[in-house]
């Protein structure tokens, strides 16, 4: 386990699976706080700045918010977003093998907050470890005390459930998510309405990443201003940037939030192998922007990388050295999204197959000027044509390495 003395989710303190063991470390303090006065979880949370960690660094309390204020219904439910499926992205893993019980604990203390009586962690089925880690943890969470405890409060049986998600990249989304749920393919649905107004089976539903659950208990225990303390601006507490690439030492690494690109590559991560020179990092995965080796300076979070263009997203930071072409990375996640795509936009599932295709082309040098244009005019034409973000991300990605590595693109052209 890589470990930082900034980190708190991934603490020593709080890694471990059974469930006696973290009551007597840092568990159950947060529920137990949230239990004594539930009106304070939601401004506790909004205090605290808890942003959705998944990608969307959405403020948490505000859907939270949503959920509490619908009329009383018969069920509402919580999903506990585990899909998990973006190249470079592997935190969410490590968390719910790790420590699955801060994540229940937060899921537990959102559904209170909530009124929700349905929690239901949807997790990626090729993380066999996780699903059995996971299965005995809610084991253990159901033959305690605290389950009856909150089901008296919410006047209904709380239940925990663990399902397979379908895995693959889009099923990630909100609203797949809860098809999914339903059980049927996970087609990402129009919005409105809102999950929060009308999710799973129609009533108020609640979609939280594994990261952002993962927080919720410490910020119950320690209160808003330390987990304020922890972070940068607008963006509070930890944040777990899994870095890949050409860097020494590949990993996840929880710093605080704001911690610069320089200081996560070359005092984490060791810097780059072989002592090559950085070129580039894609921020926040494929499905982000590309930063340059001259924003090292620029720090890792929701606000900062908006104002570089750029996007925290899932917090992947996948690293290029100096040597390497940026285009057949491109022409690679290209094809991860058209493979992705669910074929209920046509330009999303033609636009992302064609984007992928070309940049293929180009990267093996077989592309022409025609190709270029081609691609330049996609990245015009495909922006909000799809139901959900995938397209639109794919276009980003493209625009991204077309505006900084403009000449790459030129000189790779054939005639
Ligand atoms: Fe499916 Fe793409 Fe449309 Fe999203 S934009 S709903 S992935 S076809």
């Amino acid at each position: 386990m890589t470990t930082t003395p900034d980190q708190l989710l991934r603490h020593p303190d709080n890694c471990c699976t059974e469930l006696t063991e973290w009551l007597e470390g840092h568990g159950g303090k947060g529920l137990a706080a949230a239990l004594h006065d539930p009106s304070t979880i939601i401004p506790t949370v909004k205090a605290a700045g808890l942003r959705g960690l998944g990608g969307s660094g959405f403020p948490a309390h505000r859907k939270w918010q949503t959920v509490a204020a619908q009329p009383p219904i018969t069920d509402r439910y919580l999903i506990c977003n585990g899909n998990e499926d973006e190249p470079g992205t592997f935190k969410d893993r490590l968390l719910l093998e790790e420590s699955p019980h801060q994540v229940i604990e937060g899921a537990l203390i959102a559904a209170l907050a909530t009124n929700v009586n349905q929690i239901v962690f949807y997790i990626n089925p090729h993380l066999k470890r996780v699903h059995k880690i996971l299965s005995e943890a809610l084991t253990q969470w159901r033959q305690s005390h605290y389950l009856q405890q909150l089901s008296a409060q919410l006047g209904s049986t709380l239940q925990l459930t663990l399902i397979a998600s379908p895995g693959h990249y889009i099923a990630g989304e909100e609203t797949a998510a809860i098809e999914s749920v339903e059980g049927n393919f996970p087609f990402p649905r129009g919005k409105p309405p809102y999950p929060a107004i009308a999710g799973v089976h129609g009533k108020p539903t609640l979609v939280n990443n594994i990261e952002t659950l993962a927080n919720v208990s410490h910020i119950m225990r320690n209160g808003a201003a330390w987990f304020q303390s922890l972070g940068h601006g607008h963006c509070s507490g930890t944040k777990i940037y899994c870095v890949s690439g050409d860097v020494v030492s590949a990993g996840a690494y929880e710093l605080p939030m704001g911690t610069t690109l320089a200081s996560l590559i070359f005092q984490q991560a060791g810097g780059l192998r072989d002592n090559r020179r950085l070129k580039a990092v894609f921020t926040g995965g494929p499905s982000s922007s590309i930063l340059r080796a001259d924003a090292l300076a620029v720090a890792l979070d929701f606000d900062s990388l908006a104002q570089h263009q750029a996007a925290l997203g899932t917090g992947a930071m996948i690293v290029v050295a100096e040597g390497s072409p940026i285009i057949p990375h491109i022409a690679q996640y290209l094809d991860f999204f058209a493979r992705a795509s669910c074929g209920q936009c046509p330009p999303c599932t033609s636009g992302t197959r064609e984007m992928a295709l070309l940049t293929k082309k180009i990267a093996a040098g077989e592309g022409c000027a025609g190709d270029l244009k081609s691609l330049i005019s996609l990245s015009e034409m495909l922006p909000g044509s799809g139901r959900c973000h995938l397209v639109d991300g794919a276009v980003t990605l493209l625009k991204s390495s077309l505006d900084h590595f403009r000449l790459e693109y030129q000189q790779a052209l054939s005639s």
